[in-house]
C-alpha cells in the first residue's frame, strides 16, 4: 500500500485494515478455537480435518497458504491452528524480515512442529524468499562458507515446521512459492448472518448489552469484514454509553452510525464520492482511473487500493478497458436516476 492509501487508512471507520491501536483490541476479541471462529465453513471443515491427520500421526501440518482481503481473519486462523495443534506460533511479516539471516535466526530458534506465519507474504524480498525454498520443502538451511574456489555449500538442518503465508496479493506471489504451499485457503466476505454472530460474540466479550436487531444492523453495514464489524461495534458502544443509557438498542445504533455517516450499505462520504463524480462529472464513465483520483482529490493508488474494492464488490463500480463505468446499482443507491445509454455503454465495455 501507498504511503498515500496508508493514511487514508488510517482516517477510515470503514477501512479494512488495521489502524493504530487496533493490535491489542483485535487480540482480545479473537476467537482462539475452530468452534469459535465464526463463518469460513469450508476452511475450517478442511482444515478439521488436516489438523486431526496430523495430530493423529505425530507429523507437523503442511504449509497453509491464506490469502483474501484485510480484515477477514487470516492472522487468527493462522493462531487458531497453532493452538488446535498445540504448538507455538511466531508471527512475522514479508517486509520485517529484511535479510535471509533474520529468517535463519527465527527458524532455529523454533521446535519441531511450531508455526512460522509470514504475514504479507508476497511483500519478502527475492533473497528472503529464495532461501525460504529449501527450508520449506527440505527443512534444510544451505549456506556458503568460504570465498572463491575453496567456498563450499553446507547444509543445516532446520526444525521441521509449518509455514502459514497470509496474503492480501494472491497474483503478487511467484509461482514457486506458492506451489511449495501443501494447502492454500481463499477466505471469503463474511455473510451478514454471520457478522451478526461476530458482532453479538464480541458485545458479550466487551461486556455491553446488545439488542438483537442492533447486531444486525451493525453487521449489515460491516462491508463483509470482521474487522471493519468489530471497530463499528465499538463506536457504537461510545455512542450507547454516552448517549443511551449503555444499552446498544437499534436507535442507537443506527443514530451512531450515521453520525458517522455510513450509510445502509456500510458505504461512507468518500464511497458516496467516487461514485458521484464518475455519475456527475462525467456522465457515468467510462472515465480514467488518474483523472477520476484527481476529481476527489485524491492519489490514484489510494483510490484504486482503498476506495474501489467494496464499491466492486457491491456491483456498484465496473473495470473496463476504457476507465471506471457507474453501473445500474450504483445509480439506484444514489437515487440518480438512470441514463440507459449510459449503462447499456457500461455493460458493453465490461464485455471485453
Ligand atoms: P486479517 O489477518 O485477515 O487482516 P485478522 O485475523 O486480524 O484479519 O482479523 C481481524 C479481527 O476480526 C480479529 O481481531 C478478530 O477479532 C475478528 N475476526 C476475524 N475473523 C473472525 C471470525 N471468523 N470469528 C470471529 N472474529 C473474527
Amino acid at each position: 500500500m501507498s504511503e498515500g492509501s496508508r493514511r487514508a487508512n488510517d482516517e477510515r471507520i470503514v477501512a479494512p485494515q488495521r489502524q493504530g491501536d487496533e493490535a491489542q483490541v483485535d487480540a482480545g476479541l479473537r476467537p482462539r478455537t475452530l468452534d469459535e471462529y465464526i463463518g469460513q465453513e469450508r476452511v475450517k471443515e478442511n482444515l478439521r480435518i488436516a489438523i486431526e491427520a496430523a495430530r493423529a500421526r505425530d507429523e507437523p501440518l503442511d504449509h497453509l497458504l491464506l490469502h483474501g482481503p484485510p480484515g477477514l481473519g487470516k492472522t487468527t486462523l493462522a493462531n487458531v491452528v497453532a493452538n488446535e495443534m498445540r504448538v507455538q506460533i511466531k508471527v512475522t511479516s514479508g517486509p520485517a524480515i529484511a535479510i535471509p539471516g533474520d529468517l535463519a535466526s527465527t527458524l532455529m530458534s523454533m521446535q519441531p512442529g511450531d508455526i512460522l506465519f509470514i504475514d504479507e507474504i508476497h511483500r519478502l524480498s527475492r533473497l528472503v524468499e529464495e532461501a525460504l525454498y529449501p527450508t520449506m520443502e527440505d527443512f534444510a538451511w544451505d549456506f556458503i562458507l568460504g570465498k572463491g574456489m575453496a567456498a563450499k555449500v553446507m547444509r543445516l538442518q532446520v526444525p521441521r515446521f509449518t509455514l502459514i503465508g497470509a496474503t492480501t496479493r494472491y497474483a503478487l506471489l511467484s509461482s514457486p512459492l506458492r506451489d511449495r504451499f501443501g494447502t492454500t485457503f481463499r477466505l471469503d466476505f463474511q455473510t451478514a448472518d454471520d457478522l451478526e454472530r461476530i458482532v453479538t460474540r464480541s458485545a458479550r466479550i466487551l461486556d455491553i448489552e446488545i439488542e438483537p436487531e442492533a447486531a444486525i444492523e451493525i453487521a449489515r453495514r460491516a462491508r463483509g469484514t470482521p474487522r471493519i464489524a468489530n471497530r463499528l461495534l465499538r463506536r457504537v458502544r461510545d455512542f450507547a454509553e454516552v448517549r443511551a443509557a449503555g444499552v446498544i438498542t437499534l436507535e442507537a445504533a443506527r443514530a451512531a452510525l450515521s453520525l458517522l455517516e455510513i450509510d445502509a450499505l456500510g458505504l461512507d462520504d468518500i464511497d458516496r464520492r467516487v461514485l458521484t463524480a464518475i455519475i456527475e462529472k462525467y456522465d457515468g464513465g467510462p472515465v480514467g482511473l488518474t483523472t477520476l483520483a484527481a476529481a476527489i482529490s485524491e492519489d490514484s493508488d489510494t483510490l484504486e487500493d482503498v476506495y474501489e474494492p467494496y464499491l466492486l464488490q457491491l456491483g456498484f463500480l465496473e473495470r473496463t478497458p476504457r476507465g471506471r463505468v457507474a453501473t445500474r446499482l450504483g445509480y439506484r443507491h444514489l437515487g440518480h436516476p438512470e441514463p440507459p445509454a449510459v449503462t447499456a455503454i457500461g455493460a458493453q465495455q465490461a464485455l471485453f
